[in-house]
């Protein structure tokens, strides 16, 4: 058995759509298929949530923008005979209506886990269909009933042993050899909706794979496999045809945006191979994540994370930065879910970088203005160099301006202003 998974990008209209059945169509094994909201609808569901919970914008329009962008694909999918596809839509559109007509409770985490599932939902309910309708019915399967967390709201932990026994008999492959379900969400055992984190269809798709002792995960993408550079940004690019497990979750955890950092550990536990491949050219080979000598031979890997935040703290009480002030300045990134992407101590000083997030930022200064002298750069980048060398990282950073730099046997990590005049 294998696990396909199909992200946004990949069923952001209408040809996505036929292109992803094209690919499954030429599978004759067992297959999983896990699948994103289509394009960018989990961001217009946030918005839709903020306005519900925040009361920051009108629902209304934002809900309709929702309905608009699914009922365009259905339409070009299912020309005039869309009549049953849409009453299944309707039906999503009808909780989702009944969620936002009343009164939200406390918790943003939880009203942000029942409204942005839909994303997903919507977008499996309109490929399943499309797939019945080409002859290639897949079993729809509600992965909320069988992939069970905590109810860690929004970055909820998946409690294997009991989601294992769930996902081997839900996808037993007795009455049918291909299943379609959704990435990102699963449920509690009390059937609320909860949330692997962003962008967490990879893992969703890794999980299912452990679980079921799967042969192989492909994640099908808009690049043609694992590159050095990310080719949107960067020219002369080159793929990475194969990559230990190691490698790839180093990379992943200095940003690289081509798999989710929780994705790799579910799949190396089991030797599972991971395929990244084009689905704008599935004949071609793309990249494998597998057991592999750790020496490889690799070129050097560029990442540029864009939209940091660098703060340097120094104690108010002129204490040298020890462990208990770490621990404190932990518990409050903690709090505010920010994740540290590099850091630095000096004798009384602590340095770090996190994702800029404008939504928070106020209460967070305040905080640690409370008994940490702040000072701080807005829009910095962290540039990380795998496996560098002194010409790469002068072309790299001679026009820039270097803010911190750490370099290690293996990696050089830059945090850099505005380019130099
Ligand atoms: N749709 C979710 C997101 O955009 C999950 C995913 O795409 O992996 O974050
Ligand atoms: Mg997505």
């Amino acid at each position: 058995m294998n696990v396909y998974k199909f992200g946004g990008a990949s069923v952001k209209d209408a040809d996505g759509v036929k292109n992803l059945f094209k690919i499954i169509n030429t599978q004759k094994e067992n297959l999983i298929i896990v699948v994103s909201a289509m394009g960018k609808m989990t961001d217009a569901l946030e918005v839709l949530c903020n306005a519900y919970f925040h009361k920051t914008g009108d629902t209304a329009s934002a809900f309709l923008h929702i309905k608009d962008f699914h009922q365009n694909i259905i339409n070009d999918l299912f020309g005039t005979s869309a009549d049953e596809v849409s009453r299944l839509t309707d039906n999503l559109y009808c909780e989702l209506q009944n969620i936002i007509d009343s009164d939200p409770s406390l918790s943003y985490d939880y009203e942000y886990d029942r409204i942005i599932c839909f994303g997903e939902l919507l977008s499996t309910t309109i490929i399943s269909a499309y797939m019945e309708r080409q002859g290639r019915k897949a079993k729809f399967i509600d992965i909320r009933k069988c992939l069970i967390t905590d109810q860690n709201y929004r970055n909820a932990c998946v409690n294997l042993e009991f989601s294992s026994q769930l996902c081997r008999k839900t996808f037993s492959f007795q009455d049918t050899f291909i299943y379609i379900t959704q990435g990102f969400i699963a449920g509690t055992t009390t059937n609320q909706t909860t949330t692997l984190g962003r962008e967490g269809s990879d893992y969703t798709a890794a999980l299912l794979a452990n679980l079921l002792d799967a042969e192989s995960v492909t994640i099908w993408k808009d690049v043609p496999g694992i590159m050095n550079a990310d080719p949107k940004l960067y020219k002369d690019t080159e793929i990475i045809s194969k990559m230990s497990y190691k490698e790839a979750i180093e990379l992943s955890n200095c940003g690289a945006k081509v798999i989710h950092p929780k994705t790799i550990k579910p799949l190396q536990n089991k030797g599972i191979p991971l395929y990244v491949r084009s689905f704008l050219y599935p004949e071609s080979q793309g990249s494998v994540i597998r057991e592999l000598d750790e020496r490889l031979n690799l070129p050097p890997i560029f990442i540029d994370k864009g939209n940091q935040l660098l703060l340097t703290l120094s104690p108010r009480d002129f204490s040298f930065i020890a462990e208990e002030k770490l621990s404190h300045i932990f518990a409050i990134l903690a709090k505010y879910r920010l994740r540290l992407n590099l850091m630095q101590t000096s004798a009384i000083t602590f340095s770090f970088c996190i994702d800029l997030n404008e939504a928070i930022f106020d209460r967070f200064i305040n905080e640690l203005q409370n008994e940490y002298e702040v000072l701080y750069n807005k829009n910095v980048r962290l540039l990380t160099i795998r496996h560098y060398n002194e010409d790469i990282i002068t072309k790299l950073t001679s026009d820039k301006n270097i803010l911190v730099e750490q370099r290690s046997r293996l990696t050089a990590r830059f945090v850099v202003a505005d380019e130099k005049k």
